[in-house]
């Protein structure tokens, strides 16, 4: 261990950092008090992570500064990895990824393994996939009981269930994705699921869209079910139907959502090892079976350089590059060593992630970033911004990868690689970028999370055990001060609503600038997916909000757009449409 000196700066926390950290990261000692602080937490992790240098010989990083440079990084809230990164890392548990996809194979015995690996897996803080089009359809014959199956839907409700009852670190309970090929039998009963509110609530289903079926839906044909464990073709279904019925349950609940497997195989950079049939819990990691991914986010906001904004000079566009640059390429040092640092739960898993070293380095405050440089997140500068920021994330990573794999060597399943084939790299690792969600590691960096909107300007954030937090945008509390408009009657008014779009008194480029998800036309939000995809190994979480009076033909409309675009899936969700949200503007509370 890497001794913490003794000048260290203590971290100056964000206004409900401290609540969340408390609540979930610090660690305590068995009698449940806080053992650690902030400092100790963030040192802990930055002199874990850095300590893995150490191991090699031609590394350009030497331990203890490289420890002090990831603290600093850190605790300047410009780069934060996932939650079981700073939770575990440095501690016995020691598994430090939140992403992880699991095989479910069609028998008795291999089910119930992956609902135990899935029950190892949470307990660490990490999140499970899982894709359950092996498992032959309902009714069908079991061989040796001469009884008939039960089908993916029952079995489902097993890993709901076992989830159920595993809180992570006392608090949480874990996250999982099931997918299920639109071309299983079961398909109209697995896009049923979650017709009745709190069924599969520690689910998020996916229907696993293929090339075949988009382009049955397009030519309205009809399309082959095929019963996975015999191959034999049981039924035909029109692909409209189906398609339509996605749409009316999207509408309904927000689930299923939809995600293009053929296109995530097209990117697979290791298909020598098998096809990815699932991603992690919210979407932006596809893997393969028993492979693991650990993220981590850059927060775009610490980026704006102030006074050095000039249209008319697109070399002063107000964003300090060669610091983003210097943060990217310690960022994937970073992450490259959390795949060393990390103890797996199982040994297939460790071997996987050894193979290929998949990290997911994204973004975060992006909206933060655009209401720093006045620029609308529903507009073409929006889109530019995002596709010049992700894409310049994105090369630097990639040249950092290759700088690593010099060090290091490349990732061991390299020379099989797509990569390889196509005379790119060397890398030392398969995949460098995703954008996540950064549910929490937004709270703790005080920023607006991955690469979405605000979802309002003020908001009551309900946290876990019925806590709420306060919470007024800072940037939107500055601009308003700055048009001398600002009073109690006009917060209280923003707050209960969320939005400003219907105050027509307030300057109308404040109103174009601060927007929320609400105030966002849906295709907006997918053209900004679209663009990050384009810059993105992996996948991007993003939701499309729409509001309450959207019709279904509007999500067939994005699903259909999602597609063209080059998405690799999508989430809608409808105002209201389910009784519990996590965030909720004033208005009906
Ligand atoms: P965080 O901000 O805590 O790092 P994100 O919201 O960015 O997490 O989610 C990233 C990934 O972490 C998810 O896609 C999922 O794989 C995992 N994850 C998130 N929440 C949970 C949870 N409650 N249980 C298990 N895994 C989770």
């Amino acid at each position: 261990m890497i001794a913490m000196p003794k000048n260290l700066p203590q971290p100056q926390l964000k206004p409900n950092t401290e609540v969340v950290l408390q609540k979930r990261y610090l660690r305590k000692s068995l009698d449940g008090k806080l053992s650690e602080t902030p400092r100790d937490l963030f040192w802990r992790v930055a002199s874990a992570i850095a300590a893995e240098e150490g191991k090699y010989e031609r590394s350009s990083r030497e331990p203890e500064a490289l420890a002090r440079d990831f603290y600093d990084l850190m605790t300047g809230w410009k780069f934060l990895p996932n939650s079981p990164t700073l939770m575990n890392a440095g501690t016995d548990l020691g598994q430090l990824s939140a992403c992880f996809v699991l095989p479910v194979g069609d028998s008795i015995e291999e089910i119930f393994d992956a609902v135990k690996y899935a029950a190892m897996i949470h307990k660490s803080g990490g999140g499970t996939g899982f894709s359950f089009s092996r498992l032959r359809p309902k009714e069908s014959r079991v061989g040796s009981t001469g009884g008939v199956a039960s089908g993916p839907v029952s079995f489902l409700r097993i890993f709901n269930t076992a989830t159920e009852q595993i809180k992570q670190g006392g608090t949480r309970r874990g996250a999982n994705m099931g997918i299920l090929r639109v071309d299983h039998p079961d398909i109209l009963d697995f896009i049923r699921a979650k017709e009745k509110e709190g069924e599969f609530n520690n689910f998020n289903l996916s229907v696993g869209l293929t090339e075949a079926f988009m382009q049955a839906v397009e030519k309205d044909e009809h399309y082959d079910l095929r019963a996975p464990n015999t191959g034999e073709v049981v039924d035909r279904l029109r692909a409209r139907d189906v398609f339509d019925l996605l749409v009316k349950k999207a509408w309904q609940s927000g689930d299923p959502g939809i995600v293009f497997l053929d296109r995530i195989n097209r990117d697979n950079p290791t298909p020598d090892q098998g096809e990815i049939e699932s991603t992690n819990p919210c979407g932006e990691q596809p893997l393969l079976p028993f492979e693991a991914c650990n993220l981590g986010s850059i927060n775009l906001a610490c980026f704006y350089l102030p006074g050095h904004n000039d249209d008319a000079d697109p070399a002063r566009d107000g964003i300090d590059w060669a610091e983003l640059r210097r943060v990217v390429h310690l960022s994937v040092r970073f992450l490259d060593n959390v795949i060393d640092a990390s103890l797996f739960p199982l040994p297939r898993i460790a071997e996987t992630v050894r193979k290929n070293r998949k990290i997911g380095l994204g973004v975060m405050g992006f909206a933060d970033l655009l209401f720093e440089l006045g620029v609308p997140y529903n507009s073409r500068e929006g889109i530019a911004l995002a596709e010049r920021v992700m894409g310049f994330v994105q090369e630097e990573g990639h040249k950092a990868s290759v700088e690593l794999a010099k060090e290091r060597g490349p990732f061991p399943a390299y020379p099989a690689s797509t990569y390889a084939k196509a005379k790119k790299g060397p890398y030392r690792n398969a995949t460098v970028t995703t954008i996540a969600p950064t549910g929490t590691l937004s709270i703790i960096a005080g920023c607006s999370s991955g690469v979405e909107p605000l979802f309002a300007l003020c908001f009551t954030r309900n946290i876990l055990d019925g806590e709420r937090l306060v919470e007024v945008n800072p940037y939107f509390e500055a601009a308003l001060a700055a048009t001398g408009l600002a009073s109690h009657e006009l917060m209280d008014s923003v707050v209960a609503k969320g939005s400003i779009q219907d105050m027509d008194f307030l300057p109308a480029k404040l109103r174009k600038v601060f927007v929320t998800a609400m105030d966002i036309e849906p295709v907006w939000h997918l053209r900004m997916q679209a663009a990050f995809q384009r810059h993105t190994d992996n996948a991007v979480s993003k939701t499309v909000n729409l509001s309450n009076t959207a019709t279904e033909q509007d999500i067939f409309d994005i699903y259909w757009l999602a597609y063209k675009e080059g998405c690799k899936g999508v989430t809608v969700y409808r105002d209201g449409c389910k009784s519990i949200q996590v965030l909720a503007t004033g208005e009906g509370q």
